[in-house]
């Protein structure tokens, strides 16, 4: 008897839908090309907004700290795995953010879980944008707080959402700073507004914004001078920090509450020193370098205009997550493969990451190509669109 038939049954359904993921290898480092499969390619597919993972700086610091404190932590936290290293970036970060205090997570993903399932209780309700990140629904689904979805970026629907939870002790809104799918940018203007006539409380999970919008990449919340009025911004150390981990930047009582309870927090053993110093070096990067960040919006301006003008579908980006809308899943994956046989690494994304019908290719530039990368990458764009006939 095969105990696992159930499972490849599945997976053969997947297939035959061609809802199959493959992994593909990168056999170089996450560069403004890359080698996969023994071909350079064009990195379009990576969230290393400003090409921090191969910064001189960072390896430097990563190497000094293992040579300094070793390869690993060898405890969580709470234990005997906090070093002054971990003290030293949080209260960096949380200077950086504006913010009273700060915590890292493992990641981006486990911030989110660990924030908003542990601060909510049976006598609070979450109220989520329907498009925000899944490590934001996984957080609520371990919640015992009630529930509400908005429709997205819809400001009456939150509205409504709000007057229908008065009776709630505390509401927390939640949403993405920057949509991973599409590139826009929530409305939190509005939102902060909503939330402050309504009295509830407001949580930003930037990811895509962080290292990416506001005064030397400190976010959304920044972008839109909103400092002061957001009560948890969440970010990422994966993308464009160039490394690995989350964190949550807020009032110094969160960071207090989630070291006793957030689950992720107390039983995950602690950032290597390496990622701890990488990161720091990072936030240092930013400050020193923002001519970084420039290069990224220019070239993210470049290639969005330069798909436009090749009479491609980018949706309602605003920032440098550019998707190129195609809508069949089939003809994306298709289309997806043959820009890789042009030297183009721009992966497919199909249901059910995004709705039936709204298949794309995503792309991220980075601050790390040439314009000469970039043209070459829209000289495929357009060879591929006209002969799959996804242009004219
Ligand atoms: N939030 C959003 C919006 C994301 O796109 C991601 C990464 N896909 C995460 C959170 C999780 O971040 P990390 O990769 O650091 O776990």
């Amino acid at each position: 008897m095969n105990p696992f038939a159930h499972l490849e049954e599945e997976i053969q359904s997947w297939k035959d839908a061609g809802m199959y993921r493959q992994l593909t290898e990168i056999e170089s480092e996450q560069g403004a090309r890359v080698v996969i499969r023994g071909k350079e390619a064009i990195q379009l597919s990576s969230n290393n907004y400003l090409g921090l993972t191969t910064h001189p700086r960072l390896r430097k610091a990563a190497i000094e700290a293992v040579e300094k404190f070793g390869a690993g932590t060898g405890s969580v936290r709470t234990i005997a795995g906090t070093f002054s290293l971990h003290e030293e970036f949080e209260r960096k970060l949380a200077e950086f953010k504006h913010t009273e205090a700060a915590l890292v997570f493992q990641s981006g993903f486990t911030a989110n879980v660990g924030v908003v399932a542990t601060i909510l209780s049976a006598e609070d309700v979450v109220i989520s944008d329907e498009l925000n990140h899944a490590s934001i629904i996984d957080g609520i689904r371990l919640t015992k707080a009630g529930r509400r979805i908005y429709k997205h970026v819809d400001m009456e629907d939150l509205e409504k959402a709000l007057q229908e939870t008065q009776s709630a002790r505390m509401r927390l809104i939640v949403t993405d700073g920057v949509f991973s799918m599409d590139g826009n940018i929530a409305p939190l203007p509005q939102i902060v507004e909503l939330a402050e006539k309504y009295n509830a409380i407001v949580m930003v999970d930037d990811a895509h914004a962080s290292g990416v919008l506001g005064r030397n990449g400190r976010g959304t919340v920044d972008h839109f001078d909103l400092n002061g009025r957001v009560h948890i911004q969440i970010g990422t150390l994966s993308k464009a920090i160039g490394v690995l981990g989350g964190y949550v930047a807020g009032p110094k009582v969160l960071r207090e509450y989630l070291i006793q309870r957030a689950r992720p927090f107390l039983f995950s053993t602690s950032h290597p020193p390496a990622v701890t110093a990488a990161c720091l070096e990072a936030v240092n990067v930013l400050l020193e370098e923002p001519e970084i960040m420039e290069r990224l919006w220019d070239n993210a301006r470049f290639f969005k205009e330069g798909l436009s003008r090749l009479g491609f579908n980018t949706g309602h980006s605003e920032t440098p997550v550019t998707p190129v809308i195609i809508g069949d899943d089939a003809l994306t994956m298709k289309f997806s493969d043959a820009l890789f046989e042009e030297g183009v690494y721009a992966q497919g994304i199909a249901f059910p990451t995004v709705q039936k019908g709204k298949a794309r290719v995503r792309t991220i530039v980075t601050a790390s190509q040439t314009k000469e990368d970039l043209q070459q990458a829209l000289a495929a764009f357009e060879k591929v669109g006209k002969e799959l006939g996804v242009i004219s």
